[in-house]
């Protein structure tokens, strides 16, 4: 038997008039003679010609759609029009069978909610084929940026005992009964007795943990998953979700916003430059839905000149209080159209906001920064204003907040100070102090969450779509 090669590489190749074995699933089979074989390599399949002259009956109606099958034959130039080459079949062998009726994945346009629900045989049909290749490359290229810099990708944990980060509702990590939990003086669950003798959490972010490693490293990303028990049902958050986060010493604010927009234009680029196949689907795809919408409602660009518009713009960078003049001067701020109106300086921007900013106003990728301190987390770096932060959040187009980040307190009564104020235990993280007690420096870092970067590289609009397999509230199937 000749070996096996993928799908991907004979229609890459002009070679023909050679022998190869081909496996795969069967997409369609048509006039009993051309199947349509799709391997996974990529969302192009291969025509395979079979005589059913020549092929044992048994094995013959076996070939349905959904069926795995292993093909040996030889490539040949295609007398059809829809393909340069085709596989004559010499041998072809079932290796698994399917019921082409019950099958759920039809040949016909069936919703992503409905995919939903088959999430786990999604992966066969060519939209997600096309998004979880996209996904893949996207990984690869975040560690091929952060590794060519000489990042050193540090693992934090996942499993964690601090509860003072505030980045969101943490999911407990437990092995007491939960029907008979052990109680101490007070009547409440004693932790001492647990697994960890300590009350113990998923982590939000791997941040703090980072940090320690930015000040012996220099550079140091993590890319993990990452776990909020937080109830918002909304089309951009996960229970579980996996986030990009350096954390680099002797950075300002200013690199820290060079870094970003940096790592996001390459990881971008790498995919119009190395999965343009699947954006060209994708783009298809979304050019078709657009055009389901009303005429006012439809995107002005199409995906791949989105990125390419990303690409060749510089981010804005505006502070949090030029950013509140702008919405508070805006049209549907006078008009009342904001669900939240904008009236003083303070507030924390709700996402109707961002997304006036971003698509509206300035129609661009906008990075916010120097947010007043009162809406932000203990560890960013204080300004001299006494009010407000070196904080920075990217805001895309269609996705809202990308990226959030900040320079750091690097200075330890500066940072006990706010601590004391925010009544986060100082004890317990006297890990983190210690950094600012041991050779502190200047530092910055940012968290991405990998699937808003996928969502806007896929124009897919639910963040559902981009994950193989979501948690979400009420929700942990498969
Ligand atoms: P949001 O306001 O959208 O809830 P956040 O302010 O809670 O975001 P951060 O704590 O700064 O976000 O986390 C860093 C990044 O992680 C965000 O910019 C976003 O890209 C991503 N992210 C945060 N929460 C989620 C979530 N529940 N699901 C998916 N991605 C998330
Ligand atoms: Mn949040």
């Amino acid at each position: 038997m000749s070996q096996r090669v993928k799908i991907k590489q004979i229609l890459l190749s002009d070679s023909v008039n050679y022998e190869v074995t081909v496996k795969g699933w069967v997409r369609t089979f048509r006039n009993n003679q051309f199947i349509a074989l799709n391997d996974g390599s990529t969302n192009n399949n291969l025509q395979v010609v079979v005589n059913e002259a020549d092929t044992d009956p048994a094995v013959f109606r076996r070939i349905t759609r959904g069926a795995a099958i292993s093909v040996t034959g030889q490539i040949v130039p295609s007398l059809g029009a829809g393909q340069k080459v085709e596989l004559k079949t010499a041998t072809l062998e079932i290796l698994g069978d399917c019921d082409a009726e019950v099958f759920p994945i039809q040949p016909k346009k069936q919703s992503l909610e409905f995919m939903r629900e088959i999430a786990h045989l999604r992966f066969r049909t060519n939209t997600f084929g096309a998004v979880f290749r996209l996904r893949h490359a996207l990984a690869f290229a975040v560690h091929k940026f952060f590794n060519d810099k000489g990042f050193v990708y540090l693992h934090t944990p996942i499993i964690t005992a601090s509860d003072a980060e505030g980045a969101g509702e943490m999911f407990r990590v437990s092995t007491l009964d939960p029907k008979n939990p052990p109680l101490n003086e007070n009547g409440d669950i004693d932790y001492k007795e647990d697994f960890f003798g300590r009350a113990t959490n998923l982590t939000v972010s791997g941040q703090l943990e980072g940090e320690l490693g930015a000040m012996a490293f220099g550079d140091i990303y993590t890319f993990g998953p990452t776990f909020r028990a937080e109830n918002s049902n909304t089309a951009r958050h996960l229970a579980e979700f996996w986030m990009i986060e350096p954390e680099m010493a002797f950075y300002e604010l200013k690199d820290n916003m060079d870094l970003a927009e940096e790592f996001i234009k390459y990881v971008i680029r790498y995919t119009l430059d190395n999965n343009r196949e699947d954006l060209d689907f994708l783009a298809q795809r979304l050019a078709e839905e657009e055009k389901q919408k009303p005429q006012a409602e439809r995107s002005p660009m199409g995906l791949i000149e989105k990125l390419e518009f990303v690409l060749n713009n510089e981010f804005t960078r505006i502070t949090y209080t030029e950013a509140i003049e702008i919405l508070k001067n805006s049209k549907p701020n006078k008009n009342k159209k904001f669900q939240f109106p904008v009236d003083e300086w303070g507030t924390d921007l709700q996402s109707e906001h961002e997304r006036y900013l971003v698509e509206k106003h300035f129609q661009k990728p906008v990075i916010l920064t120097d947010y007043p301190a009162a809406i932000k987390s203990f560890y960013m770096k204080q300004n001299d204003d006494g009010k407000t932060v070196r904080a920075m959040d990217i805001l895309f187009p269609g996705i809202g907040e990308i990226v959030g980040g900040s320079q750091r307190e690097e200075n330890y009564d500066k940072l006990v100070r706010r601590m004391n104020e925010l009544k986060i235990p100082v004890e317990e993280l006297y890990w983190y102090l210690d950094t600012r007690r041991f050779g502190t420096a200047p530092h910055a870092g940012f968290g991405l969450g990998f699937e808003r970067l996928v969502l806007f590289v896929t124009g897919m609009t639910n963040i559902r779509d981009v994950i193989p397999f979501p948690r979400t509230p009420k929700n942990a199937e498969f």
